[in-house]
């Protein structure tokens, strides 16, 4: 078994932070010392921990990316959208946190993103808390 929870994506291309929801999931397994897995079953979104405190930071990521991988180009794919298959691969599907006595472990300025790049659409994040 694991936990889930939904995001709705408010645009193609966006950044939304899942710490709330994921540390509310540790709390619930009532795990104190362990792992989670934070794992994206889309392949147009993935997720990333990266710098919450300035979200300037998280707009230069998108940015860099829409540039690197422009939305029109000479993709095969016939749906449209290869730029976000793209960018999914680069960003990847899944996380792991430590959890050290009840809460997951970070370095002071990370955050847990969802990263959007074929929004907006409602989402799927799966959740596997392990440990004792
Ligand atoms: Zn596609």
């Amino acid at each position: 078994m694991f936990d889930k929870f939904s995001v709705s994506t408010p645009a193609r291309v966006c950044m939304i932070s899942i710490d709330n929801e994921v540390e509310g999931i540790i709390k619930k397994s009532g795990i104190q010392n362990g792992i989670c897995v934070i794992y994206v079953p889309h392949t147009t979104a993935g997720v990333t921990i990266n710098e919450g405190a300035d979200p300037a930071v998280m707009s230069d990521i998108i940015d860099c990316l829409n540039k690197l991988i422009p939305s029109h180009g000479n993709y095969r794919h016939m749906e449209g959208n290869s730029d976000a298959h793209i960018k999914t691969s680069l960003i990847g599907a899944s996380e792991h946190i430590i959890i050290e006595e009840g809460k997951p472990v970070r370095g002071t300025w990370q955050k847990l993103f969802f990263c959007e790049f074929d929004g907006p659409r409602n989402r799927q994040v799966y959740v596997k808390v392990i440990g004792e």
